[in-house]
């Protein structure tokens, strides 16, 4: 199984896909970048993705170099050519390589890459993982809806998070409202009511986000994308995060107040059953 990687039109081993020094994704972090998981062979959720990749580079005027059918093309040969039945899908557009200089250079193509990172394991419906949060100071810019390749707040706060033998750090602006998480948004059942920040420029909209929203509605839960605050949040009596790297994790701690209820409360079992129902069916 090889990991493959295109790199502007060529398919090679990952390993020998290499970029300028003068690239500004590097000199820069200028740049955006999306994450698609594979299951069984079929990445879920293409399309959203897809669409927000084009979302953050228009959103840093950078012309994505393929139209969005020319790059699910490309993700579908590259999972059938690596022979990936479960892992993900990197994409990473930047602004392309020139002389190091702040201003947009002109006349230079962006660097469009994308690759495949085998799991070589399945991921399971009952492999959820109860996670411990730390709360942390969203230090991160006001433009978190971009998917930037910028993510040193984020390391930062991750990396204080595992240091606290913690899974996952919950950022809280200095007004006390809490926005998401370093790398998944955050849901808490407040009050009887599912509660996740509003869509706005403090919160990437997270694809699977949305579709833990839309099973949220089916079943009739009532749901509010209203901020709410870290009080709040000690009160909650379901808390989980979600993203395409974790699906959706139940949390059972944050920092030292612990859920008191059973986790997965009942909300979130059924968020998980209805998530893996929805990858099956497009999935298989
Ligand atoms: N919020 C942040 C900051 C993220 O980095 C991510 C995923 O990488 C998410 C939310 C979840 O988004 P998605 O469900 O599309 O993976």
């Amino acid at each position: 199984m090889a990991n493959l990687a295109w790199l502007n039109g060529k398919i090679c081993e990952i390993d020998d896909a290499k970029v300028s020094v003068q690239d500004r994704g590097f000199l820069f972090g200028d740049g955006v970048y999306d994450v698609i998981k594979i299951y069984n062979g079929n990445p879920f959720r293409l399309r959203s993705h897809l669409e927000r990749l084009q979302r953050s580079c228009n959103a840093i005027s950078i012309e994505l170099p393929d139209s969005i059918g020319e790059v699910e093309l490309v993700i579908r040969k590259l999972i059938k050519e690596s022979a990936c039945a479960d892992g993900f899908i990197y994409m990473q557009v930047t602004r392309g390589c020139a002389p190091r200089d702040h201003y947009f250079p002109t006349g230079i193509e962006p660097t469009f890459l994308i690759y495949i990172l085998d799991l070589g394991f399945p991921s399971l419906k009952t492999n959820f993982k109860l996670i411990e949060c730390i709360t942390l100071p969203d230090e991160r810019w006001m433009n978190c809806y971009i998917k930037s390749t910028n993510l040193l707040p984020n390391v930062l706060a991750l990396q204080k998070a595992k240091e606290a033998g913690a899974g996952e750090a919950i950022l809280c602006r200095p007004d006390g409202t809490v926005t998401e998480g370093t790398r998944a948004n955050i849901f808490a059942v407040i009050d009887g009511t599912v509660r996740t920040h509003p869509e706005s420029r403090l919160i990437l909209t997270g694809v699977t986000r949305n579709v833990v929203l839309d099973i949220l509605q089916k079943a009739s839960i009532p749901v509010s994308e209203e901020a709410f605050s870290i009080d709040d949040l000690r009160k909650a009596s379901e808390v989980w995060t979600t993203s395409t790297g974790h699906e959706i994790s139940p949390v059972k701690k944050i920092d030292q107040h612990d859920i008191d209820t059973a986790v997965p409360g009942p909300v979130c079992s059924l968020l998980i059953e209805e998530f893996w129902k929805r990858v099956e069916a497009e999935c298989g």
